[in-house]
């Protein structure tokens, strides 16, 4: 079992995550890739340069080359991963959390992220791995390409004789992200007409707090209404989660930008779904519609896109708004899900866009709960599905598909909590499957 890693690598404030244990890590991680050729990007987090080096040293000191993109957005370096046919890639961002988190996520060859289970054999390597002899020390080589050949895959995935013809209106919030560094480049050669906000690249976040909730965003919503703009865009720090505002300055949560993006995917294209088990139906009836089938993961980037790279899906993503388009990387892009969004705002409003989803009602709680009462819970919920032949999915925690609804009984893997959320179609269905679960979990 891991003792660094977690869902989606080692994460931590910068007395946990110390430049020590980076360079531990890293030698590990350079070993676990065989010594080759790794990327290596960071977001712009005060800690960031000085983890940076740690890594880098720990690299070169087993005989990696890096291959260094400094700072740059995750899809990004996910991108540059297949296209330099690097071994391995390392990313210094804590993405949505708090500025004085950061963490490595590392991705492989196939640009599939590692899991848990897979830190726990690269912290196996950190106490064999040796040094290399002097004249075997690795190099470092400055790639200051990756964005702008980031920029030009998306635009060969889009449309962008329709956007210039239309010139939409767009508002960017990249909430001080590496987003910065993308987003306003590829939407102004897109031809949209291009507004920002919180588009200066700053690692303590001062404009707003890096993951793209509501709450969060309220600065762009109120900017998408009064410049009169036809979408709002914002990012998490990292840039591979993103969220739209509709022009009347809704705010569309990341199940919808997931199931929006499968309903423009399906629409042109054969093939399944894969998602994970706290996403919202919606995506389900989207992808019935076009005859797809979805495939529920494990929560956690590593589990969608090891699924993925599986072949034979169309898209991928989880409820947060992180969405996977094979045909750029096994990665979570916000870049060509936005892409993709303006495409389709020259056929429509945004807002219409959303009358094409079905609606539906969520309800949810935390309860308090030690180890043996996270056990028991998902045990009870487990029994009770099968004892009523339910359908269910038990791949993390326990979702129950039920007549115009789910619910999902899930022990936090960070906190002691169990979790259940209940969606529905209407309110009340919602909140009485919430009950009816709450009971059956706490026995
Ligand atoms: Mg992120």
């Amino acid at each position: 079992m891991a003792k660094y890693f977690g869902t989606n690598g080692v994460r931590g404030r910068f007395d946990e995550l110390t430049p020590e244990l980076a360079l531990k890590l890293s030698k590990a991680i350079g070993a676990y890739f065989k010594h080759g050729r790794i990327v290596l990007a960071r977001d712009a987090r005060l800690t960031g340069e000085c983890l940076k080096s740690a890594i880098v040293s720990g690299l070169l000191s087993v005989g990696c080359r890096v291959i260094d993109l400094d700072l740059a957005p995750a899809p990004t370096a996910e991108f540059m991963v297949k296209e330099l046919k690097a071994d391995g890639c390392i990313i210094i961002t804590a993405s949505h959390n708090p500025p004085e988190w950061n963490a490595i996520k590392v991705v492989d060859g196939n640009g599939v992220a590692v899991s848990r289970e897979r830190g726990g054999e690269i912290e196996k390597l950190m106490e064999k791995v040796k040094q290399a002899e002097w004249n075997n020390v690795g190099t470092m080589r400055r790639n200051d390409s990756a964005i702008v050949l980031h920029i030009e895959k998306i635009m060969s995935l889009v449309d962008r004789k329709k956007i210039t013809a239309k010139r939409p209106k767009l508002v960017l919030d990249c909430g001080n992200g590496t987003a910065a560094l993308l987003a306003p480049l590829l939407f102004r050669q897109l031809g949209a007409d291009v507004l920002t906000i919180n588009s200066h690249i700053d690692g303590t976040f001062p404009g707003r707090p890096s993951e793209p909730t509501e709450k969060n965003v309220r600065g762009l919503v109120s900017f998408v209404k009064s410049s009169g703009s036809d979408a709002g865009i914002a990012w998490d720090g990292d840039g591979d989660r993103v969220i739209f505002v509709d022009e009347k300055g809704t705010y569309i949560i990341g199940d919808k930008v997931m199931a929006l993006s499968t309903f423009w995917k399906l629409s042109g294209k054969k093939g399944d779904v894969v998602t994970t088990v706290a996403t919202s139906r919606v995506v389900e009836d989207i992808a019935g519609k076009s005859g797809a089938k979805v495939k529920y993961t494990k929560i956690g980037a590593p589990y969608l896109s090891a699924e993925m790279a599986k072949g034979g899906y169309a898209i991928g993503g989880e409820e947060v708004g992180g969405v996977i388009w094979p045909e750029i990387s096994l990665a979570k892009d916000g870049f060509l899900t936005a892409a993709k969004m303006v495409e389709k705002l020259t056929e429509k409003k945004l807002s219409d866009w959303l009358k094409e989803l079905p609606g539906y009602h969520n309800a949810k709680i935390s309860v308090k709960a030690d180890e043996k009462l996270k056990k028991e819970a998902v045990e009870r919920v487990l029994g009770h599905a099968k004892k009523e032949g339910l359908d269910y999915t038990d791949v993390d925690g326990v979702r129950v598909n039920l007549e115009g609804g789910w619910v999902i009984v899930r022990p936090s893997g960070t906190e002691n909590r169990v979790r259940i959320f209940s969606e529905a179609k209407t309110e009340k269905e919602a909140k009485s499957n919430l009950e009816e679960y709450k009971k059956i979990a706490l026995g």
